[in-house]
């Protein structure tokens, strides 16, 4: 969802799209198709599965996206890419319920990176 660098990139789209929905999307996804051949439009799975993750739309979108342009500036402040830290907002997760973790719960920052942008 994003790409750091000069120029760096961040994508919404990609903030939906790019990192694993929980484990439960998928299962039911595939459970659905089997039953009726079909596979359940998106919202329908998005309502059904518990556990969370971002949608198209999600009002937390911009405060989300803060955090994937904070790695970027991160990046060219500093040369250092992602923390290794999950809940700090400089991580970089792979499945959404990551991305919820790092950028939209408390702490914003591990402590390393709280010094540095939380004053
Ligand atoms: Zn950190």
């Amino acid at each position: 969802m994003n790409v750091i660098g000069q120029p760096a990139l961040v994508s919404v789209p990609g903030l939906y799209e790019a990192p694993a929905k929980p484990e439960q999307y998928y299962k039911r996804k595939q459970r659905t198709a089997m039953v009726s051949g079909d596979t359940p439009p998106r919202a329908v799975l998005e309502e059904q599965v518990e556990g969370d993750f971002l949608v198209e739309d999600d009002p937390r979108t911009v405060e989300a996206i803060k955090g994937y342009v904070l790695q970027a500036y991160h990046y060219l402040a500093t040369g250092a890419d992602f923390c290794a830290n999950e809940g700090c907002r400089l991580a970089n997760p792979h499945r959404q319920p990551g991305v919820i973790e790092a950028q939209l719960r408390e702490p914003e920052f591990c402590d390393a990176h709280a010094e540095r942008y939380e004053a």
